[in-house]
């Protein structure tokens, strides 16, 4: 049998999973995802309909790497319903994909730390997430499951400048279903930043998850998801 070493001299067990990573647009190299960071209830809308006023601090939460499906320049990606949940709801949100890592950032230059934007979906067991809420349980079997994250390919910011407005939107069958402006992030890319930074030590391959505007809601087998945000590649997914 073949040996399997991680670094020279230290030899596994077995293949260790494949390391995600997400297309960069015009570009052959890919982005290795270390981490998925994601905002919850950054946008005053979403927060209404969530049953908040919109005016709390900003606060986190994860999905693991492996959650990541890669949606590839000009393909359709494919999610599998997952397990336990009869509310699947979609999120559309603007992705930034951290270039250079760091601790306590400050906002003024958190651009600095952008590699780039991307589109993706933060698709959540919305049923689960409720019970968990409701129990004061964590929110991992609600948010972080297989193929809870498709994102698209990584525009760097060298070519799209900052995106701070523009328009997001979601149509499921080609019906819109979220439509609104990243201009209406309560809190900022670089505030995001700011305060993610303050928690955890950022490092290259971070992505973060910026939040969803309103308009959430169920999606079922076979439904056509596309999501678009200014200056990012846009992307189509199927639920399968
Ligand atoms: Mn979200």
């Amino acid at each position: 049998m073949p040996r399997r070493y991680y670094t020279r001299g230290m030899e596994l067990a077995f293949d260790p999973i494949p390391l995600p990573t997400l297309a960069i647009a015009g570009a052959d190299e890919r982005y290795p995802v270390r981490r998925v960071y994601c905002v919850g209830r950054n946008y005053v809308e979403h927060a209404k309909e969530m049953g908040f006023t919109g005016r709390e601090p900003p606060f986190f939460f994860m999905k693991p790497a492996d959650a990541v499906v890669p949606v590839e320049p000009g393909q359709v990606a494919t999610v599998a319903y997952p397990s336990l949940t009869k509310d699947l709801h979609h999120e559309v949100e603007l992705v930034v994909a951290i270039g250079t890592g760091g601790q306590d950032i400050p906002a003024s230059v958190a651009l600095s730390h952008v590699f780039g934007y991307a589109v993706g979906l933060d698709l959540t067991r919305r049923d689960l997430q409720g019970e968990a809420k409701k129990l004061g349980r964590p929110w991992e079997i609600g948010k972080a499951f297989e193929q809870s994250a498709p994102i698209g390919p990584i525009t760097p910011i060298a070519q799209t400048g900052e995106l701070a407005t523009g328009p997001i939107q979601l149509r499921v069958n080609g019906a819109t279903r979220q439509s609104s402006d990243i201009g209406k992030l309560i809190w900022s890319v670089p505030e995001i930043i700011a305060h993610l930074s303050a928690a955890w030590t950022l490092a290259p391959g971070d992505l973060i998850m910026t939040g969803t505007p309103e308009g959430v809601a169920a999606v079922v087998r076979g439904d056509r998801l596309e999501a678009e945000c200014v200056g990012c590649v846009p992307i189509q997914v199927i639920v399968s």
